[in-house]
């Protein structure tokens, strides 16, 4: 944008904090039961080019629906046993990567998810307890030095 005036050219750069975003948030159906997890405010930033929706489950080559995943001594197992922790990191390694082709520095993240959550996760019970921990994504996003919060937070 920009304004002319008394032969002065003032050009205004708006400065726009591009985010990763989870993609369930964003109301895309990627959860593992098959639904979204809708919220205004992370949908309305996409709308308005200034976050990226990425699933990194799904980008990790898992199904939607799946089982449900929660993070058991550094390893994250389905409730059926089966250890899907490559595929998580995999997925989080690739999200990262779309993150930084479009530049973002902050992340809205589903909280909770194995994947997603960031300071508390499911406890590896699957009875809905939860514990202090950070999900696959969301830790190496921190570690890559992007800022993190959950739907919670915005
Ligand atoms: Fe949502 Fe993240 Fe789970 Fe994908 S991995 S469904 S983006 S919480």
């Amino acid at each position: 944008m920009s304004y002319a005036g008394r032969g002065n050219r003032i050009n205004l750069i708006l400065l726009i904090v591009m985010k990763i975003v989870s993609a369930c948030l964003a109301g895309m159906k990627t959860r593992y039961d098959g639904k979204a997890k809708p919220h205004p405010k992370v949908m309305e930033m996409v709308k308005k080019g200034e976050a990226v929706p990425v699933c990194p489950e799904q980008l990790g080559g898992l199904p939607t629906p799946r089982p449900a995943a929660e993070i058991i001594n550094g390893r994250v197992f389905t409730c059926e046993g089966r250890d899907v922790t490559e595929a998580l990191a995999k997925g989080a390694e690739k999200g990262l990567e779309i993150a930084k082709l479009a530049k973002c520095t902050e992340a809205v993240l589903a909280s909770r998810s194995p994947s997603c959550g960031s300071g508390e996760v499911y406890d590896g019970t699957f009875s809905g307890k939860l514990t202090r921990g950070d999900g696959v994504f969301a830790a190496l996003l921190k570690k890559n030095g992007i800022m993190v919060c959950t739907e919670d937070d915005v």
